[in-house]
């Protein structure tokens, strides 16, 4: 579970704390599950990015360099990349490489040969963002096979964007990856919607597994396949 935390009613409570309510409901309802925070911009200061780190959640997301968005720079500066990957090996928190845009992913290797990040790391290729990747195939393959020359051991999966998300879902259902699926790429009411909760996403490729002689873990099989604590 990917989880941002924001305020909308402007009732007190810091990021930190937020998440920590989160995290704890989360524990509390679905045992086992798998806590990932997100450390992504989204007009925050990049200071106020990892506060909630301490909270030692499983994951956190990681972007390994900068890129354009739709109508902003996601600004991941090197001090501020390594600075975070410092962060979450002090805490036990393995990242989750975001790599929206190719020099990410062959930097997330030279962090990986720095001992900044552990071996094996868990990557997601993030494609349909306007000015970024585009989902196509093509771009896809050349991912993994790039992944697989500098990063063998990594486990991966990748999002698509918007329209792109069951397309890609199913790439990686073929392919041997991870999913991910959720409103938060697909948020927009009308022809790029794809459901209406996130539940009935993550149920979708549920049910076409089979189709790809694939199935879904257990949160205990998925803690092993990426290399997280058993229990908490
Ligand atoms: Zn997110």
């Amino acid at each position: 579970m990917h989880i941002h935390v924001r305020n909308p009613d402007e009732s007190p409570g810091s990021d930190p704390e937020l998440f920590g309510r989160v995290q704890e409901g989360v524990r509390k309802h679905c045992p086992g599950m798998i806590v990932q925070f997100s450390t992504g911009g989204r007009g925050r200061e990049q200071s106020a990015r990892g506060a909630m780190l301490p909270l030692r959640p499983d994951m956190a997301s990681l972007a390994t360099g900068s890129v354009n968005f739709p109508a902003s720079v996601y600004e991941n500066p090197p001090d501020f990349v390594e600075g975070l990957a410092r962060t979450m090996l002090e805490y036990d928190i393995k990242p989750e490489i975001e790599v929206f845009d190719l020099a990410m992913l062959y930097n997330a290797a030279n962090l990986v040969k720095k001992g900044l990040l552990k071996d094996p790391p868990h990557v997601q290729f993030v494609l349909g963002i306007p000015n970024a990747l585009p989902a196509r195939r093509s771009v896809f393959d050349f991912l993994r096979s790039e992944l697989e020359a500098v990063l063998p051991r990594a486990t991966w999966v990748a999002a698509g964007v918007a329209r792109h998300q069951w397309e890609v879902n199913q790439w990686c259902l073929e392919a041997g990856g991870h999913c991910r699926t959720g409103l938060e790429d697909n948020l927009r009411i009308g022809p790029d919607r794809l459901a209406a909760s996130n539940a009935e996403l993550v149920a979708k490729i549920a049910q076409a597994c089979d189709r790809y002689d694939r199935r879904p873990a257990t949160p205990a099989e998925a803690r092993r396949i990426l290399g997280l604590r058993a229990v908490h």
